[in-house]
């Protein structure tokens, strides 16, 4: 099925996942009578958003949060959305983002046009015994919550290590970790699972998510699962964390070369895996 190809999905389920005083994210699902259509944690949408000043679609990519499940005889499927706004640079004004607005902004029964999947999926190791270091912020959760949910309930028997290092500006913001919503607290009881939350110092003034302090904190075993043979990493959410996230990792690793060394053999060996955005 060709990217380009746009397809039609309505809307089943929408939830906010996060409470009222704290940034709008909203989980929703989505629903095609085609049951030919597969899409998997990793991967994106593009979600034709009805355009403004004459273009027909604001186009723009969400990754998805629940890959395909058959249901009923079509396929169900999730992204996690935060409504955006912007303000104007000239003119000092907040605008609502087009796309994440119309998206939250949809009722159940609504149908929106959409291209896709684009991007690799976030394939887990082929080995149980592998290590999975997951790293990322913001909807960068979505594809962990996916990727989750396949080995302990589809895989299952999971032994490697699972390691989650999860921020946000304020707990209230820790999608699917907060009082709103706690999907991922079902795997806490798993014996390999554990997630390490952070959030920002002084949230009030912008101040960056502290997760590079939480890998640092966790460096002994972070650095140990980081040399394992079979180890894959995953990163997702906004690019500026990638800078935060590499600079902690090559003071756990003791230098910068030393960290370089260790990032090039994970990608060497297929097991490095990020979308950021
Ligand atoms: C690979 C990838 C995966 C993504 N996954 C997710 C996801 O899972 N969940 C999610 O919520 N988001 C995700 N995003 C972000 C998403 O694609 C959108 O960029 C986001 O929702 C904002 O889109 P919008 O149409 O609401 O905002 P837009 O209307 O596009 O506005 C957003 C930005 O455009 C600029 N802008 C637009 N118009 C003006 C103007 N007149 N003046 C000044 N500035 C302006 C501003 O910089 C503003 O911040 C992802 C992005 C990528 C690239």
């Amino acid at each position: 099925m060709s990217a380009a190809t746009l397809h039609t999905a309505t809307l089943v389920r929408s939830e906010r996942l996060t409470p009222p005083e704290a940034e709008e994210v909203r989980h929703l699902v989505f629903r095609r009578e085609d049951a030919s259509f597969e899409c998997l944690a990793g991967q994106c949408i593009r979600v034709m958003a009805p355009g403004q000043y004459g273009n027909r679609y604001h186009p723009r990519l969400y990754l998805i949060a629940e890959p395909d499940m058959e249901r009923d005889g079509g396929i169900e499927f999730a992204i996690c959305v935060k409504r955006h706004d912007y303000i104007d640079d000239f003119t000092g004004e907040r605008h609502p983002g087009v796309a994440s607005n119309y998206l939250c902004d949809l009722k159940i029964g609504d149908r929106i046009e959409f291209a896709g999947p684009v991007g690799y999926p976030f394939a887990p190791p082929s080995n149980r015994q592998a290590g999975i270091v997951m790293i990322g912020m913001g909807t960068g959760i979505a594809p962990f919550r996916a990727l989750i949910r396949h080995i302990y309930e589809k895989l299952g028997h999971w032994e490697g290590k699972v390691r989650l290092f999860y921020g946000a500006k304020t707990g209230l913001e820790m999608l699917y970790m907060n009082d709103a919503n706690k999907d991922l607290a079902q795997y806490v009881h798993q014996p390999t699972f554990r997630a390490f939350q952070a959030v920002s110092p002084r949230p009030a003034f912008d101040a960056p998510v502290a997760l590079d302090e939480a890998l640092k904190r966790n460096a002994a075993e972070v650095w140990e699962m980081l040399g394992a043979p079979e180890t894959h990493l995953y990163l997702a959410g906004l690019q500026a964390l990638q800078y935060r996230i590499e600079d902690a990792l090559a003071e756990i690793a003791g230098s910068r070369e030393r960290w370089q060394q260790r990032k090039q053999a994970i990608q060497a060996a297929g097991r490095w895996h990020e979308v950021l955005y």
